[in-house]
């Protein structure tokens, strides 16, 4: 039987989402997806190294969920690395509680929250901004997610 997922949350959205091994063509590669919340999970676990417990409460999801979550990920990781395959960052059910803008000029990364209209880079003044939740197809519908 088929539960409704429900939308997990994730920080902010990361600032590059594809990776590939050097020198090779990315045509040549095989590609593997890790989604949004895969990355999340990673990112608490094994970069902030927070407990299970205490990620699955800052993704909103039970403890048993992000324990396969963080599996599945680190699966992923492994075939990237070992595999040398091309890895992309996208999809999942997922909401971001908060959002991170780049310059495509000078490269600085900010963070963001969804009612912010931001026109120009405060470093360099230029106004070619990358919205990253826009990237992902993500933004109104993060400010509108309701917390439980
Ligand atoms: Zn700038
Ligand atoms: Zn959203």
């Amino acid at each position: 039987m088929a539960r409704p997922k429900k939308n997990r949350l994730v920080e902010s959205p990361p600032s590059n989402c594809s990776f590939k091994p050097v020198g090779t063509p990315a045509s040549g590669l095989e590609q593997v997806n890790l989604s949004l919340d895969e990355y999340e999970a990673i990112r608490l676990a094994d970069y902030l190294s927070l407990g299970h417990a205490e990620a699955a409460e800052e993704m909103e999801i039970s403890r048993s969920t992000f324990t396969r979550l963080i599996e599945r990920a680190r699966k992923k990781m492994a075939e990237f690395l070992i595999e040398g395959r091309l890895l992309q960052i996208e999809g999942g059910n997922i909401h971001f509680k908060g959002n991170r803008i780049q310059c495509s000029d000078c490269g600085h990364l900010f963070e963001a929250n969804f009612n912010s209209a931001l026109k120009e880079c405060p470093i360099c003044g230029s106004d070619k901004l990358i919205d990253l939740a826009g990237s992902f197809g993500h933004g109104r519908c993060c400010r509108n997610h309701k917390k439980r």
